[in-house]
């Protein structure tokens, strides 16, 4: 397996993981208890908003009814209504007048404390006989508003509705006078269509586009008002006001005063405030509920929306985040697998191969450093010690060559010893046999060499043992092999060198040195023994020992002489 395909991921994607993962989770987490915390807070600002406007509505609504209470208070106080008499034109003129103050008050009559009508605006009802009417019936006792209801005797002399509806109307009345004594009632039937319009006064601007609505239920819980569209749909439904628990339940434990989120019987959820009329006086009390309400997904629109936003920037601040710790990753491990290269071609001895420098962080610049230095001391060391291990090389080959040389050579006269000369005599033998050349061998010894030593010593037999060496070397050709085979004995192997030849050569040297005066000891005589070899089946052993009968026979014969074995 090479370094390339190490199994495992790179520093870069573990880093940008790790840290990706850390930092989506991190953000994931804070933007989702963010957007918690705003969500609740703008849940809790559309409630609060919501509960305002049926509040609002509340008191408005109340306020209204006072007014309009006491207006037929004072009205019904009035001497106008009785001084000539219930039916005087001044009284029509009067309710007249106050239908053109409140056009919502589709009409106004007096009644005597019969309950014969005796005079109203447009003279509609008069003759009539109202005395079962509630309003007249509580009207007769005390000021009294009655809850909503339809028109009875009214709906067929009055034109048609603006919405086709049929009317609904809220009654106000109040008892006609004279001292103690009660002479009558005045009863006004006030268009319900009033209360709609009051409502759409405090309505904010957005409420449509919210589907913001207020509606009113009857102290028994009865739906008795509804925004038009609704109005028909929920009557058939039968709702009722939406939870009999408004007042024991908080509506939300966490955020106390928020209004509740409950199912209407539309199957949808609303967010739902409620809030009951507190009456001005008892009069006008007539326990109603004010309920508004906003379809949830609404109402949390903007919540749910912040609570997006939120986790959508933690993800787009957590992929940038990962980016970068990617991006430096990238960097630290484009430091390293160069570290990781340069170190490779180190291996592999690549010429001008150097750890780089690298800039990434200052952990790997110093990384870096040390193996640079470490590289130069080791490559240092490395050559120190080639050129060491050459040395040695080259001292021991020399060594081994004078090992060579000191065991094939004679110490004393510098000539081959008997090793070297066997060396060599295989040789030259190999090669006479090959070619079928001549190769002859002349056998020289110093004759009574043991006087010389006795006579003068052994140190001056040693140099006379030297000169004589050194004639037989000069005297011999160089291709020719001189040895010293052991005390005072030597051999010279004679190649392409038949045996007259050798002859020859011996008695020349035999001669010579007979001829010679050593300057120490005088005159020294050799014997030698010529041999030849005697075709390719003749051995080395042969060769030396023929060699050495001849010497013998030479010395037999009286010494300085040469003796021919053939
Ligand atoms: P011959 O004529 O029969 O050869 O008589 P020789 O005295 O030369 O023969 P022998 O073999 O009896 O004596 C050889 C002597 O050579 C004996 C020994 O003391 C001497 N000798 C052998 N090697 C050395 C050497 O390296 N140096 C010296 N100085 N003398 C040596
Ligand atoms: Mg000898
Ligand atoms: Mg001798």
């Amino acid at each position: 397996m090479t370094e390339s395909s190490t199994p495992g991921h790179s520093l870069r994607t573990q880093i940008a993981l790790v840290f990706g993962t850390l930092v989506v989770a991190l953000s994931v987490l804070l933007s989702v208890g963010f957007g918690e915390v705003l969500k609740q807070r703008i849940q809790r600002d559309a409630g609060a908003s919501l509960q305002g406007v049926a509040d609002n509505t509340a008191a408005l609504l109340a306020n209204g009814l006072f007014d309009r209470v006491r207006e037929v208070q004072v009205l019904a106080s009035s001497e106008v209504l009785w001084r000539n008499g219930l039916e005087a034109p001044e009284v029509i003129h009067m309710l007249a007048r106050q239908q053109a103050i409140h056009p919502q008050s589709l009409w106004l009559g007096v009644a005597d404390a019969q309950g014969i009508v005796r005079a109203a605006s447009g003279n509609m009802l008069v003759g009539q006989n109202v005395s079962e009417r509630p309003w007249f019936q509580a009207g007769i006792q005390n000021a009294h508003v009655g809850d909503v209801h339809p028109a009875k005797l009214l709906e067929s002399l009055l034109p048609p509705s603006r919405n086709g509806d049929p009317y609904r109307f809220v009654d106000f009345s109040a008892p006609i006078r004279i001292g103690p004594t009660t002479v009558g009632v005045l009863g006004v039937h006030g268009y319900w269509e009033w209360i709609n319009e009051m409502i759409q006064t405090l309505m904010p601007a957005a409420a449509h586009a919210q589907q913001l609505e207020v509606f009113i239920f009857d102290k028994a819980g009865q739906l008795i008002h509804a925004p038009a569209e609704q109005q028909a749909l929920l009557q058939k439904l039968g709702q009722t006001l939406p939870d009999p628990s408004f007042a024991r339940v908080p509506a939300d434990a966490q955020n106390p005063g928020t209004p509740p989120v409950l199912r209407w019987v539309d199957d949808k959820k609303y967010l739902t405030a409620h809030t009951r009329m507190h009456a001005r006086n008892a009069e006008s009390d007539l326990g109603w509920h004010i309920v508004a309400r906003m379809p949830v997904d609404i109402a949390f629109a903007e919540a749910e929306q912040a609570v997006q936003r939120a986790l959508l920037g933690g993800l787009v601040a957590a992929l940038i985040a990962a980016f970068l710790a990617w991006l430096a990753a990238r960097r630290l491990s484009e430091d390293l697998d160069a570290l990781a290269r340069a170190a490779r071609d180190l291996e592999a001895g690549k010429p001008g191969a150097e750890i780089p420098a690298t800039q990434s962080s200052r952990e790997v610049r110093r990384l870096s450093w040390a193996l640079r230095r470490m590289t130069h001391r080791l490559l240092a060391a490395n050559e120190a010690m080639e050129a060491q291990v050459q040395l040695r090389t080259q001292q021991l080959e020399d060594a081994n060559r004078e090992l060579g040389l000191q065991a094939r050579s004679d110490p004393l006269t510098g000539l081959l010893n008997r090793r070297g000369f066997d060396a060599q005599m295989n040789y030259a033998l190999a090669l006479a046999r090959r070619s079928g050349r001549p190769l002859s061998l002349i056998t020289v010894d110093v004759d009574h060499f043991k006087r010389i030593n006795d006579t003068h010593g052994h140190d001056v037999g040693d140099e006379v043992l030297q000169r004589l060496a050194h004639t037989l070397a000069q005297r011999l050709r160089d291709s020719d092999v001189v040895a010293r085979l052991g005390g005072e004995e030597f051999a010279a192997l004679l190649p392409d060198t038949d045996l007259d030849g050798a002859r020859a050569i011996a008695q020349t040297l035999v001669d010579a040195q007979a001829a010679l005066t050593d300057p120490v000891v005088g005159r020294i005589t050799v014997s030698a023994g010529v041999s030849t070899l005697r075709g390719a089946d003749d051995t080395a052993q042969r060769l030396m020992r023929r060699g050495d009968e001849a010497l013998y026979e030479a010395k037999g014969q009286g010494r300085n002489r040469v003796v021919v074995q053939g």
